[in-house]
This record gives structure tokens, C-alpha cells and sequence, in this order.
């Protein structure tokens, strides 16, 4: 049995970070209290009773056999203990990857999984454990400020992949993460899923 408060499941194209451009299987967990004004997914914050999703789980791998990495995503997916999602997903994926805020720990999982820690620069009480956990660092960049906070998440992980993100695709985001890319060798997420009108 996997019990969890699933939001929705549904298969894309990954279009952020590291992974972008990879069919996924995404598994949305329902239940978010960080509160991002600029947040897609607001009707995944309120917290849910959680349910066995093994058999939901099973039918989309079934439906989507050649899709090899699966994303856990939110919502908060680490509010939740992952380790037995991680284990049983472990068994079917070349990757799991879980997308956090990185305001919990991360899961304490010793198997190999890919941790995305996307703290936040109006909540600087992140977990430390948590980013200096990161596989990957991505920062939502909306202003200067914004990029003095991504600039100190990186000075906590530096061996991470990190990337900066424009807030909402803004056109001012936009030239700020371009500008401070160019000047400092830093890498940019573009949200290809939305340029491409996928979920
Ligand atoms: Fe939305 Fe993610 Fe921010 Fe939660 S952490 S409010 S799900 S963007």
C-alpha cells in the first residue's frame, strides 16, 4: 500500500531544470503552505486525506511503458515521508525525481534519487539540510534581490546543478536571469512545457 494525498498524475514533458525536455510520469501531491504568489498549482494547497495510489501508479506505467523518469512534485511532496513512493518507483524508472520548495527535509532515502530543492527569496527560513541535499538548485528569479538569494543558495551547495528561472516568464525576469547568466556563467530554465502549452 502507498498512502498519499495524490492531486493529479499525468504524463508530460519536463520543462525545467536539468531534465528539461524528458517525457515524465508527474505525480502531484496534494498540500502546500509556502505560498508562492506567482505559484501555477494553487489548487494544490489545501491538505487532503491520502489514499493507496499503487493502482493508479501501476496503470500509468502500463499506459506509458517507454516514459523511464518520473517526477514527485506539489504541492510539497517532502511534508510526506517519500521513502516507500521512492522505493516502489525506484523498481520501474531510471530517475526519480522530486521537486521540493525546500522548507523540510529531504527524504531520508539512501538510494539514488535526483532531489530539485527550489527555495524561495521571500522565505529565506530554508532547510539547510535540505539545499545542501540538492542534486539541483533552481531559483525563481524576479528582481536583483532575487539573484543575491540564488547567489547564497549556491554559496550552501556549489557543487549542485543550479539554475535561475525568470519569474513567470516576465520580460524584466526574463532579462535579468539573461544578463546575470551571461555575466556570471550561470545556466537558465525556460519552462519549456509552457512554451510548448503542455501541463
Ligand atoms: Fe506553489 Fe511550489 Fe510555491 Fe507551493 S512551493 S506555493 S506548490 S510554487
Amino acid at each position: 500500500m502507498l498512502i498519499y494525498p495524490v492531486h493529479e498524475m499525468f504524463a508530460s514533458i519536463q520543462g525545467e531544470g536539468h531534465w528539461a525536455g524528458t517525457p515524465a510520469i508527474f505525480i502531484r501531491l496534494q498540500g502546500c503552505s509556502v505560498g508562492c504568489s506567482w505559484c501555477d498549482t494553487k489548487d494544490s494547497w489545501p491538505s487532503a486525506e491520502g489514499t493507496d495510489v499503487t493502482e493508479r501508479i501501476d496503470r500509468m506505467c502500463a499506459a506509458y511503458p517507454a516514459i523511464r523518469h518520473v517526477v514527485i512534485t506539489g504541492g510539497e511532496p517532502c511534508q510526506f515521508d517519500l521513502v516507500p513512493l521512492i522505493r516502489y518507483l525506484g523498481k520501474r524508472f531510471r530517475w526519480v525525481q522530486i521537486e521540493t520548495s525546500g522548507y523540510f527535509d529531504p527524504p531520508k532515502y539512501h538510494g539514488s534519487y535526483w532531489l530539485t530543492v527550489s527555495p524561495k527569496a521571500f522565505r529565506p527560513d530554508f532547510n539547510l539540510k535540505c539545499i545542501k541535499s540538492a542534486t539541483e538548485l533552481k531559483i525563481v528569479v524576479g528582481s536583483y534581490d532575487d539573484v543575491q538569494f540564488a547567489q547564497a543558495c549556491k554559496n550552501e551547495n556549489p557543487t549542485a546543478h543550479f539554475y535561475i528561472q525568470p519569474m513567470s516568464d516576465q520580460k524584466n525576469a526574463v532579462d535579468i536571469c539573461t544578463t546575470i547568466a551571461m555575466t556570471n556563467d550561470w545556466k537558465i530554465s525556460a519552462r519549456i512545457h509552457k512554451l510548448l502549452g503542455l501541463k
